[in-house]
């Protein structure tokens, strides 16, 4: 495909979309109902429905009875463990294989031209941003991921949270499998914005900004305790009336859900000349720039509410470079006054 049809390319090589990132109509007021019809498919399609019916999978082939689950026991916690890594290996590295290893599509549609297998770097394991990203997903964050998940199907299999059936609540249940996707940007926002504390990104989520040049296995490249904070987005199912199917559609939103913010690409091209929208480009500026994007894919409007949306326009770039400029001279100005004191 000609990456140029949609987009520019700079000096530098590195790719960006002609059109600036829409985010979701649901909350304009006045409501415009033309405009939520016509994005209702993008919602659901691909990553939603892929995720609800990963959930409905695992549950149905892995999860075991209730009844086996209302004590800890090493042969199903282990069974859950191993699972989650042969499907977080084949997901993650189902996106890494064709596009950073072989290369398939070159660097079209590749937001930054560089690959990060070409550029070493002392910040990471081994030198190795690949090599570093993959060892903190499958050794930290999927363990992280799995105690979270076997931590929920105990408690609702032992009654201490509310365990609703489908059978009973169909429209309250089908209520919270559609909000799972909200839920999930309101939580990641907050959490993402706490980490943003000068102290707290100094130790804990720097970790995960090494890679400002982001692939596939970035995804789940954190520090620990960003994982969990991460991964407790299914405690909102504690909270919240709800069934242990749902929780594990919340959980995979977030494992597998994580993969699409990373890919590095716009567009992922398929083998007829078509390709399709990764949705990454939101996350990518925040990877690039920081202070941006502070939410997964602007389901939540918080960015826009708080100033920090970046649409990747350049009336977003120079707003952007303002607000830098602003807060600069205003750390200046109270370094003067301390001084002054
Ligand atoms: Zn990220
Ligand atoms: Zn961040």
């Amino acid at each position: 495909m000609d990456d140029l049809k949609f987009g520019a390319r700079n000096k530098r090589g590195d790719w960006a979309p002609e059109e600036p990132l829409e985010s979701a109509p649901i909350w304009l007021f006045p409501p415009q109902p033309k405009k939520i019809l016509a994005w209702i498919p993008a919602f659901f399609f691909p990553y939603n429905i892929l995720f609800m019916i990963s959930a409905i999978v695992y549950w149905q082939m892995f999860v075991p009875d209730v009844l086996v689950l209302q004590s800890f026991g090493w042969v199903w916690v282990l069974k859950m463990f191993g699972i989650n890594v042969i499907l977080a290996f084949i997901w993650y590295q189902g996106w890494e294989l064709p596009l950073y290893v072989k290369r398939r599509q070159g660097n079209r549609f590749k937001y930054n031209h560089k690959f990060p297998a070409d550029h070493p770097s002392d910040v990471f394991w081994f030198k190795s941003q690949n090599f570093d990203n993959m060892l903190r997903s499958m050794f930290i964050g999927v363990p992280v991921w799995t105690a979270l998940q076997v931590f929920m199907l105990w408690s609702f299999a032992n009654g201490y949270i509310p365990y609703l059936k489908f059978a009973e609540n169909p429209l309250w249940l089908a209520l919270i499998v559609l909000v799972v996707p909200i839920i999930h940007d309101f939580h990641f926002y907050c959490i993402h914005r706490l980490i943003h504390v000068p102290v707290l990104y100094k130790y804990i989520h720097s970790v995960h900004h090494n890679s400002n040049n982001p692939g596939p296995w970035s995804s789940l490249s954190m520090h620990p305790i960003e994982h969990f904070l991460y991964f407790s987005t299914v405690f909102w199912h504690f909270v919240i009336p709800s069934n242990p199917v749902i929780a594990l559609y919340q959980l995979h939103f977030a494992g597998f859900g994580a993969v699409p913010g990373h890919i590095g690409f716009d567009k992922v091209e398929t083998f007829d000349d078509s390709g399709f929208d990764t949705h990454a480009y939101m996350h990518y500026l925040h990877h690039k720039y920081f202070e941006v994007n502070y939410g997964g894919d602007g389901l939540v409007p918080f960015d826009r509410m708080f100033g920090t949306y970046h649409d990747g326009s350049k009336e977003a770039d120079e707003q952007m470079k303002f607000r830098f400029r602003e807060k600069k001279k205003n750390r200046n100005s109270n370094q003067k006054k301390s001084r002054e004191h």
